[in-house]
């Protein structure tokens, strides 16, 4: 790299939660225009990447730029989708008021009503995303797919230009992964996008670059895995390979194209 920041430009960083490492010595930069995908084990860190880099996880070393900024300004052109098991979903909202939600402006207080326009704008996401059939429907009544789309369509209101998603496709049926993966490929080509998944076929169709994750970063390059990148990261090559893992990512030991490991 050349002293240029990337759109998210990760240095030296180091996470802690009490006196456990989640991150240690992350470097990572990402260009405008990426489809970055995030691997790794449970635990391995990658929902603690996603929080540090907006600036809602603290870091213990090391620093994190957004646009060039800290966090906690570049993280206003940033949207985010949680893990689905952070979210409540028996709150009682329906999925029109929790998308309206991300176009509040934080200086807006409680009893903030919405405009027109916002209103207009929350309706073109909810089309956007295919949910207009259900935007009156409470958040409780919604599938696993259905929730995942209401979050998408929630963090592009801030009109972002970086779409941080973790696990977007967890618990979600067939068909509507394909549907959040079709819309994934055309949001790229207006926004950047990292992704965290487990869903290494996806992976291996549709991101530009892949980093791997557990605590450390084993991995970051081309979207093609050999077997000693995979080895190193979850330690049991076989188990990945009965998930299924198409060749494209799990690619033959190659001498020459092992680079790229760090
Ligand atoms: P991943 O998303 O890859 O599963 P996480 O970033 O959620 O990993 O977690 C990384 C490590 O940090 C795990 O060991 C996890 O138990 C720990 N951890 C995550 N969040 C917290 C928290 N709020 N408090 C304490 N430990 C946490
Ligand atoms: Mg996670």
């Amino acid at each position: 790299m050349d002293g240029n920041h990337g759109i998210v430009s990760v240095r030296n960083l180091s996470v802690y939660y009490g006196a456990i490492p989640a991150l240690e010595h992350i470097n990572l930069e990402v260009q405008e225009g990426e489809y970055l995908g995030i691997i790794g084990p449970n635990g391995g860190g990658k929902s603690t990447l996603l929080k540090t880099i907006i600036g809602i996880v603290p870091r213990a070393e090391g620093s994190v730029t957004l646009f060039g900024e800290k966090p906690e300004k570049g993280r206003r052109l940033t949207g985010y989708v949680p893990q689905i098991s952070a979210v409540d979903k028996q709150f009682p909202i329906t999925v029109s008021e929790v998308v309206l939600t991300g176009c509040l402006k934080p200086k807006l207080r409680l009893f903030a009503r919405y405009s027109k326009q916002e209103k207009e704008f929350a309706d073109s996401l909810i089309e956007k995303v295919g949910l207009t059939k259900l935007a009156n429907r409470q958040v409780s009544q919604l599938s696993g797919g259905e929730f995942q789309k209401m979050l998408i369509a929630r963090a592009l209101a801030v009109r972002p230009k970086l779409l941080l998603l973790d696990e977007p496709t967890a618990s979600v049926d067939a068909a509507s992964r394909e549907q959040i993966y079709a819309l994934l490929a055309e949001l790229n080509k207006e926004m950047t996008i990292i992704i965290v998944t487990h869903d290494l076929l996806a992976v291996s169709a549709q991101v530009t670059r892949l980093a791997c994750l557990n605590r450390t970063l084993i991995y970051h390059g081309e979207p093609e895995l050999n077997e000693h990148v995979v080895n190193s990261l979850y330690g049991c090559p076989v188990d990945l390979i009965a998930h299924g893992v198409p060749h494209r990512v799990l690619k033959e030991h190659d001498e020459k194209e092992g680079g790229g490991l760090c």
